[in-house]
């Protein structure tokens, strides 16, 4: 009997998450390759003019143009569409890409966006700067307060934009509660899932329309390519995001896609080991800092206000990223970086190495320090993403810097 391929939807419906991630979406070719096949090809040729009149048409499937469909894209689209419990996913060149594409392809002049006030830099500029120039009205809330969502609807609010956790202070949104709220008024959730990813929370089930994805991040997992994804039902990715994304083409390469193919193989595994890392080394941190006047934004540290909902939604690990404040500001946390021998400084995160940046004059730099107090952003906040070194070397690391800072 033929081995199942990952691209027959019914045989891989059954399929555990590791499982999905290792073989979701593999579409061999004739010639019987284990590993996926790189098809880096713009376009296609065909046996006769009626085939190609066909596949324009819509009546007859197969590939047209790679800005439309690519075998080994369309191979990371079902792994990840599998992973996430989704019907559909569309690749991106970039998680930015994701993220514009899967807002400006349903949004138009005259809607309202709510958006968490906690977010990745860019995408505070999508909310604070580009969205109004086209008529679209935003507004920022505390993600975190359940209250404020309510309180922030208007008859024209279209869509609710967030991510949980949430870059770089770790504010964990009720999925479940914003969800709930959201289908009530009619207004679709577009849920940024790049700090858990599918292999530790996957917010459709707790009710999310949209997931929006830098792929850059844990998926790919070793600091290689930029890529991102959006994933929903099969009608908003083929009739609100395709005419969007096929027009003005933020398509991920072929090659890029391969190496993410690869790297979700070892998602599974990476995003578990680096979630107990990261736990570890925020226990190992947490006193040192406590007695200094620090303070620890861990969601999988009881310290954490919304602890028990994080591990509710993020059961298998709470992630490899967490921030810490450090009561020395600026200066106290340039001391610390400046300090680790073995820890890199770096603004990435998901990587299979330990980095450190300090968000202030890093990723949150842009935004101007108003809108860096309201989020939280401060001056002795520094971020860390827990890679897979071994955990006594990251700890007399970070014990070396945390004395060099004077902790
Ligand atoms: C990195 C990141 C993005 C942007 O992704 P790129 O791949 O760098 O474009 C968006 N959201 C979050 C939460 C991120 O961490």
């Amino acid at each position: 009997m033929k081995k199942t391929t990952g691209m027959d939807r019914a045989a891989t419906a059954n399929w555990r998450p590791a499982t999905r991630a290792v073989r979701g979406g593999t579409w061999r070719s004739e010639h019987g390759e284990t590993s996926e096949a790189l098809f880096l090809t713009s376009g296609y040729t065909y046996d006769d003019a009626q085939t190609v009149a066909d596949r324009f048409a819509g009546e007859a499937e197969g590939m047209t143009y790679s800005r439309l469909q690519n075998p080994t894209v369309a191979m990371l689209e079902e792994r990840i569409a599998l992973m996430e419990g989704a019907e559909a996913c569309r690749a991106q060149a970039s998680g930015m890409a994701a993220m514009t594409a899967a807002l400006l392809c349903q949004l138009s002049a005259g809607d309202h966006v709510v958006a968490a006030r906690a977010a990745f830099g860019s995408c505070r500029w999508l909310v604070d700067h580009l969205l109004p120039r086209f008529g679209i009205e935003t507004t920022v809330i505390d993600s975190a307060v359940d209250g404020e969502w309510d309180a922030a609807i208007r008859p024209n609010t279209k869509v609710f934009f967030f991510e949980t956790p949430a870059n770089p202070t770790l504010d964990v949104v009720d999925l479940t509660y914003v969800c709930d709220l959201a289908k009530a008024h009619g207004i679709v959730t577009v849920v940024d899932n790049a700090f858990a990813t599918s292999a530790l929370q996957r917010p459709l089930e707790f009710g999310a329309d949209v997931i929006a994805y830098s792929a850059t991040k844990l998926m790919d997992g070793q600091g290689r390519v930029l890529a991102g994804a959006v994933c929903g039902s099969r009608a908003f990715i083929d009739e609100v995001l395709l005419p969007f994304q096929r027009n003005t083409g933020p398509n991920l390469s072929p090659f890029n896609a391969w190496v993410v193919l690869k790297g979700l193989e070892t998602l599974d595994l990476r995003a578990q080991a680096q979630s107990r890392a990261a736990l570890e080394l925020g226990r190992f941190i947490e006193p040192r800092l406590a007695g200094a006047g620090g303070r620890m934004l861990h969601p999988g540290l009881p310290s954490h206000p919304r602890h028990d909902l994080a591990t509710r939604q993020m059961p298998r690990g709470t992630g490899p990223i967490f921030a810490f404040e450090l009561p020395g500001g600026r200066a106290q946390a340039f001391a610390l970086l400046d300090a680790l021998e073995l820890v890199d400084i770096s603004n990435n995160i998901g990587d299979a190495r330990t980095l450190m940046c300090h968000p202030a004059s890093t990723t949150h730099a842009n935004m101007g320090a108003e809108a860096r107090g309201e989020m939280g952003v401060t001056e002795g906040l520094v971020r860390i993403n827990v890679g897979l070194e071994d955990l006594d070397d990251l700890k007399e690391d970070l014990d070396r810097a945390l004395s060099a800072a004077g902790l």
